[in-house]
């Protein structure tokens, strides 16, 4: 068994059978990716457009993609005749540009907002209160080509357990409460997705209701460029 396989099959172990696994590509070369997938997974994340377009040309089709790093606006378009998730829509200004490029191509495009719950200020992301205006305001349930399924964040890098959970438990009570208060009585009941929890505090994350784990370094070792 190669190296990537026996760390895939370690999360696999290690994760409840609801939460699901994303392989975290970005900076690992197509051959990591094809271990990766020989081992089974068909669902990796990339931060790059450029690495993002370049990987899913020479990779087999039925890998899911996600687009995890900051989206600029005038990239999005080559990415969404195939991306299955873009994780971290973190301004209205993105949302609509999603929208608007999607209804081009006739394709919906899921997405997930991304929460600021960290404390460094380096962190992209909607704060609490932001949030909670857009959803109120309603704008949103008016583009018909981007379906928000839940929320994604990454809490503060820090060896203080505590701390990370509270941040993580903290986003696990807004996803329910925006999911009871705006989504469902939209009739939305694709907003299902928390995506929170990496190499370093998966654990925490699986244990604060995470959906969704992101696992780069974990899988593919550590990072070969930043
Ligand atoms: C790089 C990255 C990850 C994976 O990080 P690791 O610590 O290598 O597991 C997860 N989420 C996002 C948004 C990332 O950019």
């Amino acid at each position: 068994m190669s190296e990537i396989a026996r760390r895939i099959a370690f999360y696999r172990q290690a994760l409840p059978p609801e939460v699901r696994l994303l392989c975290v590509s970005k900076y690992h070369p197509i051959e990591a990716i094809e271990e990766a997938y020989q081992a089974g997974e068909r669902c990796f994340g990339e931060s790059r457009v450029k690495e993002l377009l370049l990987k899913h040309e020479a990779l087999p089709k039925d890998i899911e993609w996600h687009f995890i790093g900051h989206l600029q606006t005038n990239k999005i378009r080559p990415l969404l005749p195939f991306v299955s998730l873009v994780e971290g829509v973190d301004s209205w200004h993105l949302l609509e540009a999603l929208n608007e490029e999607a209804s081009l191509i006739n394709r919906p495009i899921k997405c997930l907002l991304e929460v600021k719950i960290a404390q460094e200020s380096t962190k992209y992301g909607f704060t609490l209160n932001e949030l909670e205006t857009f959803l109120q305001q309603g704008e949103w349930q008016k583009l018909d080509f981007v379906q928000i399924v839940g929320l994604m964040g990454m809490a503060t890098q820090t060896d203080n357990k505590a701390q990370i959970r509270k941040e993580f438990e903290g986003l696990h009570e807004v996803f329910e409460r925006f999911r009871t208060t705006y989504f469902l009585p939209a009739g939305r009941t694709d907003f299902t997705v928390l995506s929170m929890g990496m190499t370093e505090d998966y654990d925490q994350a699986v244990l604060s209701g995470s959906t969704m784990v992101r696992i780069g370094s974990g899988i593919f070792g550590e990072k070969e460029e930043q």
